[in-house]
């Protein structure tokens, strides 16, 4: 298996290339050259694995230059009980009739960003050795909040890498922006921007693109890489736990082998929910993909109307890890859906840079509509849903796993779809704690952060995770914050150079 750059089918590089380089040199993304498929047989043999062997089984598909035991090097130290709380790994709650939970958050940092940020730095380091590179991999990180966590948990210590992470000042929860200031480890550096998450991403891509910058680094035998869901490492591990969930549902007699499913995933960035996509189209038998989105809904007007507008006001919500409105992931979707048009995806990825709008052809919104149905709530409907399924099912669940209920709440009012649905519950409720106590107490609270966690696990019966717990006592070590302008002078000092 190849791949190839969506602004350059050209492009031919194998997955260990493309995983070191994260992002292709004139700023496309990385995409396999064909999907590979699963048959409904080998997807009932996977509900008989464990779930690192599912994700064994599903990476040999994609990463044909990796060697068996190179595989299971990664999953095995990956998805193991060492890093997360539940066997299953990805677990699968049955929250009522015809509607589960996909529960991607009992890893180290709480959120679905483990799923793939516990792999990524096996991947990395493996793919680098793979092709004889001898340097130093630094990782460059904008984070909206659990991305950031999620890959210092993931690369802390790890040899031959390190890290930095970037966040908007204002624009990620007080303990996700505690959980990034006290992380530990010898190889890591975080630091606030002035600004939103989309600044910071900017950054990041500028710098990862920009030439100067990388023959100084090469000078130094060092290298970029990205841990953004842009690297197509952080994409493969999330199509796994769509598959593993499917068959999942098949052994426990939930659904017959064959019988579709919908999906419902809260999304920002795009990645999860391509991730969605990817498992569909490999063949895990799926009616719609929902896409949900808070009220900065540029991707529910994208998959209505075919016009991507990013010219509207950005809002600060209750779910910041979707507060997005540049969604990188969807240069891939738009890429496969041209029948890999590279000249038409330079087209319309250069209209969003300079006018910040493109629209799409008649052709690839009919393949929208019939793939996606798309919906958004703001925070007050947000809060309501979190409420609302509390009250109805004692189950309590984040502000990003509460959008997707509203809009899938709404989709089935709309369509009088009974297809049983798979709900992408994407962060644990103890992560957005002020705005989970706010809606199942139904008033602001002005107790501390951490008894609003004490609060919520009296209510939910949950048990906090150890994560957090400890969150309490440790010391803070990153405090900067600096302007947009200076994130690039900012990684040149930090690395020396
Ligand atoms: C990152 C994140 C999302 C959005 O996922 P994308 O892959 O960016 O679409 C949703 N919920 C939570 C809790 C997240 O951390």
């Amino acid at each position: 298996m190849y791949y190839n750059s969506t602004r350059n089918s050209g492009v031919k590089v194998s997955s260990a290339e493309a995983i070191t380089q994260g992002i292709s040199a004139e700023g496309g993304l990385f995409v396999p050259e064909s999907i590979p498929t699963l048959t409904l047989d080998e997807i009932k043999l996977i509900g008989g694995m464990s779930y690192a062997d599912r994700a064994a089984y599903v990476f040999s598909k994609y990463l044909t230059d990796f060697t068996e035991a190179e595989i299971r090097y990664c999953t095995d130290n990956a998805y193991s009980t060492k890093n997360f709380e539940t066997e299953s790994i990805a677990e699968l709650a049955h929250l009522f009739d015809g509607t589960y939970m996909l529960e991607l958050w009992h890893g180290p940092t709480c959120a679905f960003k483990d799923m793939a940020l516990q792999i990524l730095p096996y991947f990395l380091t493996t793919s680098a050795k793979k092709i004889n590179l001898d340097k130093k991999i630094v990782i460059l990180v904008a984070t909206s909040g659990d991305t950031g966590k999620a890959a210092l948990e993931g690369f802390k210590d790890v040899e031959g890498t390190s890290i930095m992470v970037f966040y908007p000042e204002d624009g990620v929860s007080s303990m996700q922006k505690r959980q990034m200031k006290t992380q530990e480890g010898s190889n890591v550096g975080v630091c606030a921007i002035k600004g939103n998450f989309d600044d910071c991403q900017n950054g990041v891509k500028a710098i990862f693109t920009d030439s100067e910058v990388k023959a100084a680094l090469e000078s130094k035998g060092m290298m970029f890489s990205s841990a953004n869901s842009i690297n197509w490492g952080r994409l493969v591990p999330q199509v796994v736990y769509y598959i593993s969930a499917y068959a999942e549902l098949v052994k426990d007699g939930e659904i017959a082998l064959g019988d579709k499913i919908n999906i419902v995933v809260p999304t920002g960035n795009f990645g999860n929910i391509l991730a969605a996509y990817y498992a569909k189209h490999m063949g895990v038998p799926v009616n719609k993909l929902i896409c949900a989105s808070n009220i900065n809904n540029v991707l529910t007007d994208f998959i209505n109307t075919g016009v991507y507008d990013r010219n509207r006001q950005f809002y600060a919500t209750v779910s910041p890890s979707m507060d997005i409105l540049i969604s990188s992931n969807l240069e891939r979707l738009l890429y496969l859906m041209t029948g890999r048009d590279d000249a038409r995806i330079r087209e319309w990825f250069g209209k969003l840079a300079s006018e910040g709008r493109y629209e799409v052809t008649d052709d690839v919104k009919a393949k929208l509509t019939e793939e996606f149905s798309a919906g958004f709530c703001d925070d007050v409907q947000t809060k309501a849903a979190i409420r609302d399924i509390y009250e109805k099912y004692g189950y309590t669940c984040d502000t990003h796993t509460a959008v997707a209920v509203k809009v899938y709440n709404d989709y089935k009012a709309a369509t009088g779809d009974t297809t049983k649905t798979v709900i992408a519950s994407t962060a644990s409720p103890y992560k957005f704690s002020a705005a989970v106590l706010e809606a199942l107490e139904g008033k602001v609270s002005d107790i501390d952060e951490y008894d609003k966690v004490d609060r919520i696990a009296e209510l939910s019966k949950l048990d906090i995770p150890a994560a957090l717990a400890d969150l309490r006592n440790k010391p803070e070590r990153f405090c900067d914050v600096i302007a947009k302008s200076e994130q690039k002078g900012y990684v040149l000092g930090k690395l020396g150079i």
